[in-house]
């Protein structure tokens, strides 16, 4: 009697304290509730195999508790007891890893009329998440009001989606033709759009091809000042300057690099194969670049590796999955096969080919002086690289590059989070962190190709149908 009593006075305690913690959070809408699997207070994952993100081999036989959105025990199935109130998941045969944290995502998409992109919006927050993204970036935004209203929506239990760390408008200098990028030409302007827009809710900025070192310069000022971080994809300005202007991450990595390039006028984009030429010239070996990655491990700048959207302008490359293919409106998917094939037309010793074989050296290069390499897809060129299933061939691309598939999932979790500076909440698994973990239906450790067996992608300890998620973009992508 007595035990039964305290029995039930625990369970109403625990009760209470779910009742309290989901409190916090909105109820999801049925929008959301449809790919739930499990929204349970206490979760077990017995006998699974733990890849927790920081690069140590694999354990065995593990058992991992989840309990109201954290990872409350995590150990031996043999000495980790699963909670008696616990949903029990068999874990056998099945390896969990940290939820992926990808920093060169977007939710705009190529709409095919000259350089004019449309929001994709929910189909690809969907395939980002049923992908295993349970954080990302945008590496810069066409439409930053949509993806701050995305960004809400998906918090107050609207739509389903991962975290969302939403980039400012794209912050880029005159001459470019972009008609959906600002034209920033002073350091006052550059100033107005981060404060205007960190205002707003964006917590990063990106930086573009044509901006002056001026206007970045202030640009980088304002945001630092407000705690938050710069990003560039850039050519006018080069890495090392924007290192020295203090930027916190460099896109695409040696791939965007005009260091180099002969002729370089300040504050002018070289477009054309110069700055590639020049690279390959020097070779990722020679002094010139390595005294480059030397700067920018010393100032701490982060390189974000975007293999899987480079893929797509290279030939000779293995076909687009079939899965990428189904995801894509026809039209879309007709237009995409008809730029793939003009792409494999050209000759596999194309500036294009060296291009990504010199950049894999770089990144590895980058990794052994010490830099911190993130990743991310960027869905754009003209299509063919798209949300969440991009991301898986991003991890298998860092494996091709050379980096083990161990070292490919510390840097598509771990990293990503180290850089946004949330280790301490995601990006490994640990007791006491949140619970946004992948539970996969075979070993990514030993084959990266696995992470497509992924069965249920836990954010905040809700456990959401991977398959399902997937399923509901399909025909979606470029409508
Ligand atoms: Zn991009």
């Amino acid at each position: 009697m007595r035990i039964a009593r305290l029995l039930t006075t625990a369970t109403l305690s625990l009760t209470a304290a779910a009742t309290f913690v989901r409190a916090q959070a909105p109820a999801p809408s049925a929008a959301v509730r449809r790919y739930i699997t499990s929204d349970a207070p206490v979760t077990a994952i017995t006998h699974v195999r733990v890849i927790d993100g920081t690069g140590a081999a694999p354990r065995e036989d593990q058992t991992v508790v989840i309990t109201r959105g954290r990872i409350s025990a995590m150990g031996p199935s043999n000495s980790t007891s699963a909670p008696e109130d616990a949903k029990i998941i068999d874990g056998t045969g099945k390896s969990v890893m940290p939820g992926l944290v990808m920093l060169h995502e977007h939710l705009f998409y190529p709409s095919g009329q000259g350089s004019i992109w449309h929001e994709e919006g929910g189909s690809a927050l969907r395939l980002y998440l049923g992908a295993g993204v349970t954080t990302m970036r945008t590496g810069g935004s066409m439409h930053p009001i949509a993806d701050l209203n995305l960004k809400k929506y998906i918090e107050a239990g609207k739509i389903p989606g991962p975290k969302v760390d939403v980039t400012g408008p794209y912050i880029n200098g005159a001459g470019m033709d972009a008609p959906q990028m600002p034209e920033l030409t002073t350091a006052d302007e550059g100033r107005a759009l981060v404060r205007e827009w960190a205002d707003k809710g964006a917590t990063s900025f990106k930086a573009y091809m044509f901006v002056s070192r001026e206007v970045l310069g202030a640009a980088i000022v304002e945001a630092h000042t407000r705690g938050l971080k710069v990003t560039g994809h850039l050519c006018s300005v080069t890495f090392r300057e924007a290192a020295a202007l203090g930027i916190d991450n460099l896109e695409h990595g040696l791939t965007a690099s005009t260091d180099f390039a002969p002729g370089k006028k300040a504050d002018t984009c070289p477009l054309g194969d110069g700055p590639t030429a020049a690279n390959e010239a020097l070779g990722v070996e020679g002094d010139s670049i390595t005294s480059l990655i030397a700067e920018l491990v010393k100032r701490k700048v982060a390189i974000t590796s975007t293999l899987a959207v480079f893929e797509t302008l290279t030939p000779g490359r293995p076909p687009i999955t079939e899965a990428t293919l189904a995801a894509m409106a026809p039209h879309t998917r007709e237009y995409v096969m008809t730029r793939r094939n003009a792409v494999d037309q050209m000759p596999p010793a194309s500036a294009r080919a060296k291009m990504f074989a010199m950049e894999m050296q770089f990144e590895r290069a980058f990794v052994r002086a010490g830099g911190l390499l993130v990743a991310g897809t960027d869905p754009t060129a003209y299509g063919a690289a798209i949300a969440g299933y991009g991301d898986w061939r991003q991890l298998e691309l860092l494996v091709e590059a050379g980096f083990s598939p161990l070292e490919a999932i510390s840097i598509a979790t771990k990293n990503g989070a180290t850089y946004l500076g949330r280790l301490n909440q995601v990006g490994t698994l640990a007791t006491g962190k949140v619970a946004d973990l992948l539970l996969v239906n075979g070993d990514p450790a030993a084959n990266i190709s696995d992470i497509a067996k992924l069965e249920t992608v836990f954010k905040d300890g809700v456990a959401f149908d991977s398959a399902k998620l997937l399923a509901s973009a399909k025909g979606l992508i470029g409508m």
